[in-house]
């Protein structure tokens, strides 16, 4: 499906920086007796929003032939394992967690992360929309919803389990067709003085460090943190501090709050102005960026 506004902002001013071709999907080794058949490919192409700044792909492959059968598992990576101990840690000490604070997480895959939350006592409750890694979580003891999240959901686990004093969604933002409902549905579930804590490729290292080869179907938006601060802020949330992670190819760890709760940290302000240094908002970074990709296809 053709895209033709903008995913944060809605804005129909939206220029083509980047054409990588048709491509097959990625994650996806076929079996024996699929290679006579034909495998399919989609249009990658990324396009820069003039108004906001957003750098999104400009086609969409529906989320139930991406997501519902997933052969991504988070406890395969040591790497992520060793980040989802720091999380546990560095979160619970931060935000002073303890047994009455739920600890929700959105595509919480085979609840590697939460795992680290839940011996330190917290309630943990994992949203996962792909049944056969979601089935490994539950086997695990990590209660498990299988669905996507969204305004809707929230509502209901709202409801059912309480608010959620951390909610966590690491690399699934990009992810996310509808942002908005995604947005609507941390807003619902997230405690009077929670947090959100959400990580996502970091836009300026994908262009700093020519990582072209991130761009793929399932990551339909490349996030600056000042994209995510207009975002969050049409929903009255605001980012109060964010971290640098170095895990797939240079990560941003942005907290969230309900606006004017919180007091924001200077680091935001650091991440804020390396971003307006590298003129991430402009179509001739862009287009650099663009010429940069083919002298290396060259
Ligand atoms: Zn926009």
């Amino acid at each position: 499906m053709k895209v033709d506004e903008c995913r944060v902002c809605q804005s129909h001013r939206l220029d083509l920086v980047l054409d990588l071709g048709r491509t097959a999907l990625a994650n996806r080794f076929l079996r024996p007796e699929q290679l006579s058949e034909p495998e399919p490919t989609f249009p990658l192409r990324i396009i820069l929003c003039g108004d906001c700044g957003l750098v999104q792909l400009d086609e969409e492959v529906p989320r139930e032939i991406l997501f519902k059968e997933y052969l991504y598992a988070s406890g395969t990576s040591s790497l992520v394992r060793k980040h989802a101990r720091w999380l546990g840690a560095s979160l619970g000490r931060r935000y002073s967690l303890g047994a009455q604070d739920l600890v929700m997480e959105a595509a919480s895959n085979d609840g590697t992360v939460l795992k680290e939350f839940r011996w330190q006592g917290m309630p943990v409750l994992g949203i996962e929309p792909a049944k056969n890694i979601a089935a490994g979580a539950i086997e695990r003891g990590i209660p498990t919803i299988v669905d996507f999240f969204d305004d809707r959901l929230a509502r209901a686990l709202r409801e059912q389990y309480g608010p959620a004093r951390l909610f966590l969604a690491r690399h699934v933002l990009a992810h996310v067709a509808d942002l908005h409902g995604f947005v609507r549905g941390i807003k619902h579930v997230l405690a009077e003085d929670g947090v959100a804590a959400i990580e996502v490729p970091h836009v300026a290292e994908l262009f700093r460090h020519l990582e072209f080869d991130t761009i793929y179907h399932e990551h339909l938006c490349y996030f600056s943190a000042a994209v995510l601060q207009t975002l969050f802020h049409q929903f009255g949330l605001s980012i109060i501090d964010v971290d640098r992670v170095p895990i797939h190819g240079g990560s941003l760890l942005v907290h969230v709050g309900h606006e004017g709760v919180h007091p924001v940290s200077p680091r935001l302000v650091e991440v804020l102005s390396q971003e307006d240094n590298l003129q991430l908002d402009q179509i001739e970074t862009w287009r650099s960026f663009a010429r940069r990709v083919a002298h290396v296809k060259e």
